[in-house]
């Protein structure tokens, strides 16, 4: 064996390095946050070519998501340089696995060129077979089966094979429900990404020639974030590491979230059972972070029961604690983020600039990332998020807007298209047809089209009914769009309801139904901050307009689920409330189950920070336009004060909001839309009373932060007008920072920084007094 040089090796320590080069039998390497595991699995693929142990397509590498199997091609690549020929099998269970089962398919009864169905085709299928059965579809929704189904996958259950206890499921019928949709599948010659792995099982557990195969053919097997592995994923490889029992799994009991989809971290913890006479390496030394950080983390996720605790040591400095805000509000917590990300990307507090690529913001639900895209566009600060579609890319969202944009412009046939069957009105391809040919032959939209076509009885039955009320439902609207005193949020709000969209989310039983259910909520909060539907449209449309070129510095935004695995410099963790983080569902949970996992969420949060790390929280939310307070959440009292700096919001004692901000606010004689805003504000005695505002009080002491520019300005109404010169620095609410160049008649002409010339009305108008940035 050639003895080349390894420079991979001198970057280890001795206790990663005794799992690298502990080639032969099973090795587990079981450690905390940042100790190294992938860093040493991926060295151990370059020992494994380098010293010519195995071929690289006979080592195969599971990782978690297709991005870290891109990472870790790359680091491979870049240790190997161009010494080795060919890759490893390298990529996510499911990745994998498509591979294999194209090559006996036929095993299964599939042929090679099956199709893998998504999740709008499978549940089509089901609904298919549940109105076959003489099933009520309101009662027992096609989603729900599929939802079990997936469940029972997971678990490796094949129809037969679906224990006594679960007979009850889905009306009784679920097991044999399940037997038919796979039988169907299979006429179809297709297959749902759950039975990507089943199958494999299946072919592995029925055909020990073929398995025998794969166990000589991989002679390595390495996995990364074990403990996040479900039964069928388990079997499978537990089935192919038999062979030769060279088999190395990294993990952290500590990080395992993802119990909701069916992982067992049981699976980690049997590992020594399964694999008699395993090695297990631990890691103590964290290189990520540091000591700060680690001593959060680590009290953080103390509280959990039953587990196995380990030991976690940094050589790093102290660097700065981390850091704790609390807000008035979630638009003000979005608002100090944007502000803070763009002084630290300055270098301000003592801090050494951060670039925006070496910023995250991880928040627990997907929700909660409209408010930062919206901010971020707003003061022109360049974002990604990562891991799932932007706001309002999301179906859900795409859906409402369509049904916004019929109620502002009716003619909008793209729109009508998206909605028109959406829910489900009976309307199949053969009457949207029919509609399309009479607007096409009559030239005008499909909207008049479906009209004159109703008209004409050219459609009846169900279809045609329900064609009429959308119809009838989109001309009210438009009438209402027009009338400017009607209140467009309230408008949104009857649109979502009378178009039964939302009925149609809450009849939903799928796990993602809630999900869809808050991003449509939260766009009922984004109306607030615009006159009227027409203009909130035309935000959006700028917004999507506005992709940045790729090479760009950003600042990611990504759920906690989507940041396992990765490290930035500084993190922003928002939104820690009782409620949202934990969410409420793991409170109501009888048992501690869900709350631990929350709290391994949380654990992964803080552990993704290398220098910085800044919690906050919101005193209030604001859900359909009515104020809720909200508890801190009880993660943060699980900080230990030692580590953590509690910043002052600057709500708080500065001249921005909050009561004391209004004693202090500049001026007096003219009552600004701000005063007012605060007056209202004020007014709501039980908001000021709320435990979560007293509480957040009550933990500020007294490191006063630097105030976010437009708290200490004022908003300006239209009388007040003549409060602005040419040359004055101002702010708007839709296009952001820029320079007043003079006053025409009624409006103000600003040249925006980011979004050009333009003549606004005072009222959205602010004047940015920047003299905020005091330290
Ligand atoms: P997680 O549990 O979050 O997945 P991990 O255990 O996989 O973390 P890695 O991502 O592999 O940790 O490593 C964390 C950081 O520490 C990386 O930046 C990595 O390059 C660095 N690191 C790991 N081991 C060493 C070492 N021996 N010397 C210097 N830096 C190291
Ligand atoms: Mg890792």
């Amino acid at each position: 064996m050639a003895a080349r040089p390894a420079p991979y090796l001198d970057e280890l320590n001795p206790a990663q390095r005794a799992a690298v080069e502990a080639l032969d039998g099973p090795v587990l390497m079981l450690a905390g946050a940042g100790t190294g595991k992938t860093k040493a699995l991926t060295a151990r693929i370059a020992h494994l070519m380098q010293t010519g142990r195995a071929r690289p397509n006979e080592i195969l590498a599971v990782t978690f998501t297709n991005k870290a199997a891109r990472e870790m091609k790359d680091r491979v690549g870049r240790l190997m340089g161009q010494t080795v020929e060919g890759m490893p099998w390298l990529g996510t269970f499911h990745a994998i696995c498509v591979k294999l089962l194209r090559r006996h398919a036929e095993l299964v009864g599939l042929k090679s060129n099956f199709t893998i169905l998504d999740t709008d085709d499978q549940i089509r299928l089901m609904k298919q077979l549940i109105i076959a059965e003489n099933i009520d579809e309101k009662r027992w929704p096609a989603r729900q089966l599929a939802g079990l189904i997936d469940h029972w996958k997971n678990r490796a259950w094949r129809p037969d094979q679906v224990p006594a206890s679960e007979a009850s499921a889905f009306n009784h019928r679920g097991s044999e429900l399940y037997d038919y949709y796979q039988q169907r599948l299979k006429t179809l010659n297709a297959v749902d990404f759950g039975d990507l792995l089943l199958h494999m099982v299946t072919i592995f557990q029925n055909h020990p020639d073929v398995l025998e195969q794969y166990q000589r053919w991989f002679r390595y097997v390495l996995v990364d974030e074990y403990q996040d592995t479900n039964v069928a994923q388990y079997l499978w490889l537990r089935l192919l590491a038999q062979g030769h029992k060279n088999i190395c799994c990294v993990g952290d009991d500590d990080q395992s979230i993802y119990g909701w989809r069916g992982a067992e971290v049981g699976n980690i913890l049997r590992f020594e059972k399964d694999f008699p006479g395993a090695k297990v390496v631990r890691l103590e030394q964290n290189y990520r972070s540091t000591p700060h950080i680690l001593a959060a983390a680590s009290a953080v996720i103390d509280a959990n029961q039953g587990r196995l605790g380990k030991t976690l040591w940094t050589a790093a400095e102290d660097g700065e604690k981390v850091r704790l805000i609390g807000h008035w509000d979630g638009e003000e917590e979005a608002r100090w983020i944007g502000e803070e990300v763009e002084s630290m990307a300055r270098g301000t507090r003592g801090l050494r600039p951060f670039s925006l690529d070496e910023m995250a913001i991880l928040v627990r639900a997907s929700h909660q990332m409209r408010a930062f895209e919206d901010r971020f566009l707003t003061i022109g600060l360049p974002y990604r998020v990562i891991g799932g579609p932007r706001f309002y890319e999301r179906m859900e969202i795409r859906d409402a807007m369509a049904y916004f944009r019929l109620a502002v412009s009716p003619d909008d046939d793209l729109a009508f298209e998206r909605v028109v069957n959406t829910p489900k009105r009976g309307l199949g391809d053969k009457a949207q047809q029919k509609i399309q040919m009479t607007a096409r032959s009559n030239g005008v939209s499909l909207v008049d089209g479906a009209r004159i076509l109703l008209q004409d009885k050219g459609l009846g039955g169900k279809g045609g009914a329900e064609l009429r009320v959308l119809v009838d439902a989109i001309g009210r609207w438009s009438d209402l769009a027009r009338q400017p005193e009607h209140n467009h949020i309230e408008l949104a709000e009857q649109i979502l309801d009378e178009s039964g969209y939302t009925a149609h989310w809450q009849n939903d039983k799928t796990p993602e139904a809630p999900g869809r259910l808050e991003n449509l909520k939260e766009l009922v909060k984004a109306l607030e901050s615009f006159e009227n539907l027409q203009g909130f449209l035309e935000h959006v449309a700028l917004i999507m307009d506005n992709e940045s070129d790729a090479g760009e510095a950003k600042v990611s935004i990504m759920t906690l689920h989507a940041a396992k695995g990765l490290e930035f410099p500084a993190v922003f963790l928002p939104g820690w409330e009782d409620g949202l983080f934990p969410s409420q569902r793991s409170m109501d949970e009888s048992g501690l189950k869900g709350l631990e996992e929350e709290r391994r969420l949380a654990y992964v949060g803080i552990t993704r920070a290398e220098e910085l790390a800044t919690i906050s929280f919101a005193a209030n939310r604001r859900v359909y336009g009515q104020w809720q307070s909200a508890l801190p959440s009880r993660f943060i009292d699980e900080l230990p004060e030692a580590h953590v700096d509690v910043l002052t919001p600057p709500g708080l004692y500065g001249g921005g909001y909050g009561a004391a901000g209004m004693a202090a606010s500049a001026s007096p004689q003219i009552m600004t839309a701000a005063e007012s805003d605060l007056q209202e504000r004020a007014s709501r005695a039980d908001v000021y009373n709320s435990p979560g505002w007293k509480r957040l009080q009550a933990r500020s002491q007294s490191r006063p932060m630097s105030q976010p520019r437009e708290s200490r300005s004022m908003v300006i109404d239209a009388e007040a007008i003549s409060a602005f010169t040419a040359g004055d620095r101002v702010f708007h609410t839709k296009f952001g920072y820029g320079t007043v160049m003079g006053l025409e008649g009624d409006k103000i002409d600003v040249e925006f920084d980011k979004a050009g010339g333009k003549k606004v009305v005072g009222r959205f108008l602010v004047a940015a007094a920047e003299a905020g940035d005091v330290p």
